[in-house]
């Protein structure tokens, strides 16, 4: 009888053991699998640092890219050199946070069915991206370096954000080769990762900073005679403008208008004001955080302040951010975030929707209404109405000087003010000769390839 209570004794302790052996692992495994199969060296999910499964389209179902085998872009050319900077390529050169962060969704994995098999079932992952947009940007940019984005203002969809130079992932460049400079930052996604200088684009910021602090800014009278002396230096203006309101300084870029009225603001004012709208933060979607801007307008001499006002001295803004801010002007002084991943699908299961609501008012509606209107005018009185055809633009140009011998930089930023078509933009071309007028026919065609994609 003991012999056998002691078994029986030895067998509980055992099957104790066993049984807390098997919780650990469940805890474990329930606590840990989603980081054990999502390991970016998991031969499962990743290939060089990018993620290595699942499908890629653009919004109306145009396959991007196809991991299910082997990483396989899409059989244009010019598809794949305009969308490589979001979809990454095959040495990890260039890495694809918007896609490795839905990685678990892309893969179909959860804790209890383990990862979906592929083929039949492979996750596909739905950007915002218009393939035709991209590749009319791609082409209109015409080998010039920059950026050039589109985003809906009203939902936060990214129709377009091209960045070049760029390169086909089917057949990559050896960089090291390159004695021109035509690859210099070949892999940075300019909208995503860098800041440039605004120019005058910066004076939509300046303006609406007036606009919200002062409150007889319409009644404003500003005098222009090509320069003007702030203690020892000068602000030099491109004209001689006379004696004008702040919508005409606004229309002409007025630099000796917008010295006058940085002074009128201050330095705390106006430093203020650009916090507030949101310019220099670090805008985040889909795992991706863009690069923060800068401004030193605090504590300057009134010089640099007068030139921080008008888009230069130490002003750098990334494209994202300011297209995001142009955005919340048509949206009436409401920000709406923008975003790249609409949807993934796995089999018949959704695992990842958007929804980014609008809920950020950066500046009140009056503010937002006079500076569409400021921003219309300027089309249909300097820019001209037959760029865009059938649409309703509202924009500010900049020519950004960005050092001594060096070509000029052109910046352009607006929107639609078409209900039905409800999209923002900013675009970026580096070395400008044409300064901001060239980036007027590149947007011509951006805009014209948007209206009928959404
Ligand atoms: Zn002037």
């Amino acid at each position: 009888m003991n012999r056998i209570m002691r078994r029986a004794r030895i067998l509980l302790v055992l099957v104790l053991v066993i049984a807390l052996g098997i919780s650990l692992f469940a805890a474990d495994y329930l606590i840990n699998a989603r980081d054990w199969v999502l390991f970016p060296g998991s031969p499962h999910l990743y290939n060089a640092g990018n993620l290595g499964c699942g499908i890629v389209t653009d919004r109306d179902g145009v396959l991007l890219m196809d991991m299910r085998d082997q990483r396989v872009y899409a059989d244009n050319d010019v598809l794949r050199q305009s969308t490589v900077h979001w979809l990454g390529d095959r040495k990890g050169h260039i890495s694809a946070p918007a896609l490795s962060n839905y990685a678990m969704q892309i893969a179909g994995f959860d804790v209890i069915n383990g990862v979906y098999t592929y083929g039949g079932t492979a996750g596909k992952a739905q950007v915002t991206l218009s393939a035709r947009v991209q590749m009319a940007a791609l082409n209109a940019m015409a080998g010039q370096k920059g950026t050039v984005a589109v985003f809906n203002y009203k939902t936060g969809e990214i129709i377009c954000a091209v960045t070049t130079p760029t390169f086909d992932p089917e057949s990559p460049p050896d960089i090291t080769q390159d004695t021109t400079g035509t690859l210099d930052g070949v892999y940075l996604n300019r909208f995503v990762q860098s800041v440039y200088i605004p120019g005058s684009i910066f004076k939509i910021a300046t303006t609406a900073a007036a606009l919200e602090a002062i409150p007889d800014a319409l009644e404003l009278r500003f005098q222009c005679e090509g320069s003007m002396q702030i203690g020892a230096d000068f602000v030099t203006c491109t004209g001689t403008h006379g004696d004008i309101s702040l919508k005409e300084a606004f229309a002409y870029s007025c630099n000796c208008a917008f010295a006058q009225l940085s002074l009128k603001l201050g330095d705390e004012t106006l430093d203020r004001y650009i916090r507030q709208f949101g310019i220099l933060e670090s805008i985040h979607f889909d795992g991706i955080a863009t690069a923060s801007g800068n401004v030193q307008i605090l504590n300057q001499a009134p010089v640099q302040v007068a030139w921080s006002g008008i888009g230069q001295h130490k002003d750098q803004v990334n494209a994202c951010a300011f297209m995001t801010f142009v955005g919340a002007i048509a949206n009436d002084g409401v920000v709406t975030n923008p975003y790249l991943v609409s949807k993934i699908t796995v089999g018949n299961s959704t695992t990842y929707k958007a929804d980014y609501p609008a809920d950020r008012r950066i500046m009140s509606s009056t503010t937002a209404a006079i500076l569409q209107e400021f921003m219309r005018n300027n089309v249909q009185t300097i820019y001209k109405d037959d760029y865009f055809p059938g649409l309703t633009i509202c924009a500010k140009s900049g020519t950004a000087e960005v050092g001594a011998g060096l070509l000029p930089n052109g910046t352009f930023a607006g929107f639609s003010s078409d209900p039905n078509v409800p999209l923002a933009f900013m675009i970026v071309v580096e070395s400008s000769s044409a300064g901001s007028s060239g980036c007027l026919p590149i947007l011509s065609e951006v805009l014209s390839a948007c209206k009928e994609a959404v």
